[in-house]
């Protein structure tokens, strides 16, 4: 009898540094675990800003990003980068059955249990985010479907999750810089605080990775390229990011979550000491069954 090959995440998402904001604690708790790891990364983020000029120019801001991503794969203990190089920016323009196609051979060559993307509000509404969210749903339905492709095996994932940053507390992002010392600027005044994130209502997963967050600081500040003044992983003590930023969160897209499951309590107001509301997830692989 053949042994059953380790339980696997994939997670899939646009640029470099989505990964790490999103998913660093969870991929890392998930090595910690002997869970593989797997992650898609669309493009090189070579159209993006670079905050310090002396570290890249705009012509070689994708080699540097590929190489920033790299040293966020190894920090976290990624086991693949699946990097497929599409144009940043201009994800959206992909041919929607060709992206999906993509994916799905991935999915099919990783087999991963759990899958983990952008939900369909795409965190703030990047057009590569939201691009990323649809192909990646057309891609495991596809490969979960027996009958999609009826002389390859199907692989139906066990789940489905998106990444839920919940907005109550990133809109709190100012004040707990302010409080730790570091000086209210003009740019934290957003002028549209319901931008960003989704509403605590949509969690349905909050992963503790307070124990690691020095491993997520380590990944995020890995993307030195992205990292712009008053970014709280740049700045906040290790005790403070483990008490406002040590929880994913997460919202499950398939199967539908279990009914009564709510927002983790730190989603809203993080305490030191977390509780968690009856029904509502804090392992993403918990109960996990194949086929
Ligand atoms: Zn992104």
């Amino acid at each position: 009898m053949s042994q059953m090959p380790p339980m696997s995440l994939l997670a899939v998402f646009a640029h470099p540094d989505d990964e790490a904001y999103g998913t660093a604690g969870l991929m890392a708790r998930c090595q910690a675990e002997g869970i593989r790891t797997a992650l898609v990364c669309a493009t090189r983020g070579e159209a993006g800003q670079i905050a310090d000029p002396s570290l890249a120019t705009p012509a070689s801001l994708g080699d540097v990003r590929q190489r920033e991503l790299e040293c966020a794969c190894l920090t976290v203990g990624i086991s693949h980068l699946y990097l497929i190089g599409y144009t940043d920016g201009g994800v959206a323009a992909v041919d929607p059955a060709l992206a999906t196609r993509t994916i799905a051979e991935i999915v099919r060559q990783e087999r991963p249990d759990v899958v983990v993307t952008f939900g369909p509000e795409g965190v703030y509404g990047h057009p590569d985010h939201l691009a990323m969210h649809r192909f990646t749903v057309a891609a495991v339905q596809a490969v979960g479907l027996r009958d999609g492709e009826p002389d390859r095996p199907a692989w139906p994932i066990a789940r489905l999750y998106y990444v839920a940053p919940p907005r109550s507390l990133y809109s709190q992002l100012p004040r707990i810089l302010a409080s730790a010392g570091f000086p209210v600027s003009p740019e934290d005044a957003d002028p549209n605080p319901a931008a960003f994130g989704v509403p605590d209502e949509a969690i349905t997963a909050s992963v503790d990775v307070r124990s690691l967050v020095e491993v997520k600081r380590a990944a995020i500040l890995c993307h030195r390229t992205q990292i712009f003044p008053r970014n709280p992983w740049a700045l906040l003590p290790d005790d403070l990011l483990r008490t406002h930023l040590g929880v994913e969160h997460f919202s499950r897209a398939f199967p539908p979550p279990v009914p009564g499951a709510g927002p983790h309590p730190l989603a809203a107001v993080p305490e030191p000491d977390p509780t968690r509301r009856e029904g509502t997830e804090d392992d993403l692989f918990a109960n996990v069954k194949r086929g």
